[in-house]
C-alpha cells in the first residue's frame, strides 16, 4: 500500500482555501475597516485634502502587512497629476483690526506660525476690508472652510493639530483648475484671537493683507496598488479596484459637514482590501491580480483615468477588471444580491453569475444599470478596451453624496456576504482559461465612445 495522508488531514487541506477567507473576511473585519475608511476624522476624503493621504498611508501599510507586491519597487502609490496651485504661507501678511463697542485691538499675524492660507484668490492684497471671522466652535467653520465664493476675506481659527492647518504649512498646493474667490480663506492658530465679549455685543472685523500671487503647477495625487503574482499566466492581470475618495466637506446637514461616503466607497475600498488580504494567504491563482484603490472618481473619473493613462502594467494584459461600488444599502428585499454595470455588453456578467452563485448571492437587475456602467472608474477600461464593469450591491438611496452617508447605516452581514463572493468572482477571473469578452453590442458601444 503507497503511502497516503490520513483523510483528516487531505480534506483540511481541501478545505483550506475556504477557511483562509473566512479567517479574513468576517463582519467584525468589515466592519474594523469600513469604519476607519468612513471615520469623521477621514473628513469625506476629498481628493487633495491630508484626509485622503491619511487613507492612502493606511491601505498602503494594510497592503505591505497582508504581505502582497509592490508593483513598481519602493512604493505603494501610482501618481497621476491634476492641474493646482502653489501657495506660500510664510509670505503673508495679515493685520486684523477688532472693534466691539468702543473697544478697538489690532491683532498682527505672523507668517506660517499664526496665520497660513488656505485657498487661492483672485486678489492679492486688500487694506482696510472687512472680514468674516469664524471661531473654532462656530457652527458655520465648516462651510466657510470650503466657501468657493468668498467676497471678503474669510479668517478660520484652527487647532495647530488638525490636518488643514498642518497641510497649510509653508509652500503648499492646492488642487483646483481656477482660483477659487475673489479674496483667500485664512487661517489662524486656535488660542490667538480674543473670545466673544461677555455682553455680547456685536464685534466687527476688518483686516489688512497680502498674500503672494499663486503660481499654477501640476499637483501630484496618488492611486494606491498592490499585486498578487500570479502563476502560469502571471503576465495576464484581473484588476480589482474600487475609489478611495469622496466629496469631502460640504454644507452642513443637521450640523454635520462630513460626507463620510461610507457607502460611496468606503464598502468598495474595503471589498478590494479584504479581498487582497484574504488572497495574499491563498495559493496564487494563474492570472496575476492588481488591487486598486483609485482617488479623484468623484472628480470625474480621474484616478482611474490616470491610471490607464499610465499603466504600470500593459493594458492589453487585462483581462477584466472588476470595479466595486456600494456595496452596503441593499434596497428592501435585495439582501445578499449583487448587480453588475453594463450587463449587457460582455460575458462578464454570465461568469460573475455563477462565480457568485457560488457564494451564495444571486445576480438580480438593476433599473439605473446600464447608465451607470460610464459613472464610475471601469469605463475608464471600458473605453480602452478591458472588458471592465462595475459590481454594485446597493441602491441609490436618499442619503447618497450627503453627511448622512455613515457607517452606522450600512449592512455589515450583508456586506460580508458580498465581500466573500467577491472571492469567488477574482478567483474565477483569475483562473478561468478563457479571458471575459465584450460582444457585439459590447463592441459598438466602445466604437461609438472611439468616434466621439
Ligand atoms: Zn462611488
Amino acid at each position: 500500500m503507497k503511502n497516503r495522508l490520513p483523510l483528516p488531514f487531505v480534506s483540511l487541506l481541501l478545505a483550506w482555501p475556504l477557511a483562509a477567507q473566512a479567517a479574513t473576511i468576517t463582519e467584525e473585519r468589515v466592519r474594523e475597516a469600513v469604519g476607519w475608511i468612513a471615520a469623521d476624522e477621514r473628513a469625506g476624503r476629498d481628493t487633495g485634502s491630508p484626509e485622503l493621504q491619511a487613507t492612502a498611508e493606511w491601505l498602503s501599510a494594510r497592503f505591505a502587512k497582508a504581505g502582497l507586491n509592490q508593483v513598481k519597487e519602493g512604493s505603494w502609490l501610482h501618481e497621476f497629476t491634476l492641474p493646482g496651485w502653489l501657495v506660500d504661507s510664510s509670505k503673508v501678511a495679515v493685520t486684523l483690526v477688532r472693534t466691539a463697542g468702543k473697544d478697538v485691538q489690532e491683532i498682527t499675524l505672523v507668517a506660517d506660525k499664526d496665520v497660513r492660507q488656505l485657498t487661492v484668490a483672485d486678489a492679492v492684497a486688500g487694506a482696510k476690508e472687512e472680514c468674516t471671522v469664524a471661531l473654532l466652535d462656530d457652527p458655520v467653520l465648516q462651510r466657510l472652510l470650503t466657501a468657493n465664493n468668498a467676497r471678503r476675506p474669510v479668517v478660520c481659527e484652527l487647532d495647530e493639530q488638525s490636518a488643514r492647518w498642518l497641510a497649510a504649512g509653508g509652500s503648499h498646493r492646492v488642487l483646483g483648475n481656477r482660483r477659487q474667490a475673489a479674496r483667500p480663506v485664512f487661517l489662524v492658530r486656535a488660542g490667538l484671537l480674543p473670545k466673544a465679549p461677555a455682553d455680547n455685543a456685536e464685534v466687527l472685523w476688518s483686516m489688512t493683507w497680502s498674500a503672494p500671487a499663486a503660481e499654477k503647477i501640476e499637483v501630484p495625487q496618488h492611486n494606491v496598488m498592490a499585486l498578487l503574482r500570479g502563476t502560469d499566466k502571471a503576465d495576464e492581470f484581473v484588476v480589482v479596484s474600487a475609489h478611495y475618495d469622496h466629496i469631502g466637506i460640504g454644507r452642513p446637514v443637521d450640523g454635520d459637514a462630513i460626507n463620510n461616503g461610507a457607502d460611496d466607497d468606503a464598502t468598495g475600498t474595503t471589498a478590494v482590501l479584504l479581498l487582497a488580504e484574504a488572497m495574499a494567504k491563498m495559493p496564487a491563482p494563474r492570472r496575476s491580480v492588481l488591487f486598486v484603490c483609485f482617488a479623484a472618481e468623484e472628480r470625474g473619473l480621474l484616478g482611474s483615468a490616470g491610471f490607464c493613462a499610465r499603466s504600470p502594467v500593459p493594458l492589453d494584459k487585462v483581462v477584466a477588471n472588476l470595479n466595486i461600488e456600494m456595496l452596503g444599502r441593499p434596497e428592501a428585499g435585495k439582501e445578499g444580491k449583487a448587480w453588475i454595470t453594463g450587463a449587457d455588453l460582455s460575458d462578464f456578467a454570465a461568469i460573475a453569475a455563477t462565480a457568485l452563485q457560488r457564494g451564495g448571492v444571486e445576480v438580480v437587475e438593476f433599473p439605473m444599470a446600464a447608465q451607470l456602467f460610464a459613472q464610475s472608474d471601469n469605463y475608464s477600461f471600458a473605453r480602452r478596451g478591458v472588458v471592465a464593469h462595475s459590481l454594485s450591491a446597493g441602491s441609490l438611496h436618499e442619503d447618497y453624496h450627503r453627511p448622512s452617508d455613515q457607517v452606522e447605516k450600512l449592512d455589515i452581514p450583508h456586506m460580508t456576504k458580498i465581500i466573500r463572493a467577491c472571492l469567488e468572482l477574482t478567483l474565477e477571473l483569475a483562473n478561468r482559461d478563457q479571458a471575459p469578452q465584450w460582444n457585439d453590442k459590447g463592441k459598438q458601444r466602445l466604437q461609438k465612445v472611439k468616434d466621439r
